[in-house]
């Protein structure tokens, strides 16, 4: 078989914008708040009305007129008639006049009349009449109605991530239900003779199989539900049949190994020309991850094929790099690609010039708030201790072959969540 030259090989960016271009996002649906956390707003949040929807007081305090209480100080405070208490959900509708003052407690509304409120810690009550011992600013301690948003304003944007901040400001909007992106249903293949479920005993020459319970984490991680995990031993036919289920179960089918130039490598020629899969491309100028295959299919929607290298490192590093994009673009996130960062490499570091390298890393901030990076110990593609130890990709370019000790770096977080 002919070897492609790197050369031939698309880049990592040529790559993910292939992979972007031919992913699609999945139709919207209407779903309870408790089914929303981690989706990705289909819609963007209107205001249903006035934020604050009326105005009420910051503190625990005293609802006063500014002029009863311009000359006061601790030396010489004024004194006033105390009225009735306003709690938080009274109407809160008494009034004051000059030489009256009332109660009004965090969260109650506050009356038209009243033109400040002075916090509890500056007054005292003696035989029913209130001390104050300071004076106050014009709407002191009052939460303006409309003063975070105007009905009607737009808060936040389609395509965010509905965190639980997102989630209680659509209940704080008196909403029950919200519009938010279906989920793609993901199925796993994992592929290989060698592969034993961890509880078995092993034999010779087996090892156990973690691919699908690394991939199927990263899953769920993304706020997804569980995966469908398939095996397949390397056989043309069963790679085959395993892959068909596959499809007409899930939107992305995301495979590990068996797509590489070995003769028991099936994937490939199984997905092409057996289920009629439309490849994009395979192979990447890129380490690890260099035989990444990426096809579609399109059924009643369009369905992504990855195909992985086995190799665990491999696995997730091209997960993370290509797999969760697709997916987000499919969840309707407004960003697929997380921005870089740039660090300071602590040490030197060396490739040969012809592939992006992918160095797992450990980020940490100095007290100076200086970023700097350390690769981990086993960089090897089968090592996944250097991987579970990283929390970062540095981006080592295809061109370049040293990056010296001090360098500045991009590197990509590794924050399983994003
Ligand atoms: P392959 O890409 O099929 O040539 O596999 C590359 C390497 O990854 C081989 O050493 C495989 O034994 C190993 N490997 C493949 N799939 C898995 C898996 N699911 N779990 C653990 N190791 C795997
Ligand atoms: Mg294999």
């Amino acid at each position: 078989m002919a070897l492609t030259k790197q050369s031939t090989m698309l880049s990592y960016t040529e790559a993910l914008g292939k992979i972007l271009a031919t992913t699609t996002t999945l139709a919207e649906e209407e779903l309870a708040l408790e089914r929303l956390l981690n989706r990705y707003l289909s819609r963007a949040i209107q205001v249903q009305f006035d934020l604050p929807r009326f105005d009420n007081s910051a503190v625990d305090g005293f609802g006063v007129l500014l002029d009863d209480v311009s000359n006061a100080s601790e030396a010489n405070p004024a004194r006033l008639h105390l009225k009735e208490t306003i709690h938080a959900g009274s109407q809160g509708d008494a009034t004051i006049k000059r030489g009256e003052a009332i109660k009004i407690l965090t969260g109650a509304r506050v009356p038209p009349s009243v033109e400040a409120v002075v916090m509890q810690e500056f007054c005292s009550v003696e035989n029913g009449r209130l001390i104050v011992g300071t004076h106050a600013q014009p709407g002191e301690n009052i939460r303006r109605q409309g003063g975070e948003f105007r009905q009607g304003d737009e808060v936040l944007p389609a395509g965010m991530r509905i965190n639980p901040a997102v989630l209680g400001l659509i209940a704080s909007f008196g909403q029950t239900r919200f519009f938010a992106r279906r989920q793609p249903k993901i199925a796993i293949v994992v592929t290989g003779d060698e592969l034993v479920k961890p509880g078995k005993p092993l034999l010779q020459g087996q090892i156990y199989e973690s691919n699908s319970y690394a991939l199927s984490a990263a899953v769920r991680s993304l706020g997804l539900p569980e995966c469908i995990v398939m095996h397949t031993r390397d056989d043309r036919a069963a790679t085959a049949n395993v892959f068909k289920e596959a499809l007409e179960e899930a939107d992305i089918v995301i495979s590990a190994g068996g797509v590489s130039v070995g003769e028991h490598d099936f994937v490939k020629v199984a997905l092409e020309e057996d289920l009629g899969v439309q490849t994009v491309f395979w192979r990447i100028a890129i380490k690890p991850g260099k035989p990444v295959y990426f096809g579609y299919i399109d059924r009643q929607s369009r369905k992504l094929v990855f195909g992985l290298p086995g190799n665990p490192v491999s696995a997730l590093v091209t997960f993370n790099l290509f797999v969760k994009p697709a997916i987000k673009k499919m969840q309707g996130a407004a960003i697929v690609v997380e921005d870089t960062w740039r660090a300071h490499a602590q040490n030197e570091i060396k490739k040969k010039p012809g592939r992006m390298d992918f160095v797992r890393g450990r980020l940490s901030c100095s007290e100076t708030a200086e970023l700097s990076v350390l690769p981990t110990r086993g960089q090897d593609s089968h090592m996944l201790s250097g991987l579970a130890r990283a929390n970062c990709l540095i981006h080592f370019e295809a061109e370049d072959d040293l990056i010296s000790a001090g360098e500045i770096v991009n590197i990509q977080p590794l924050d399983w969540l994003t």
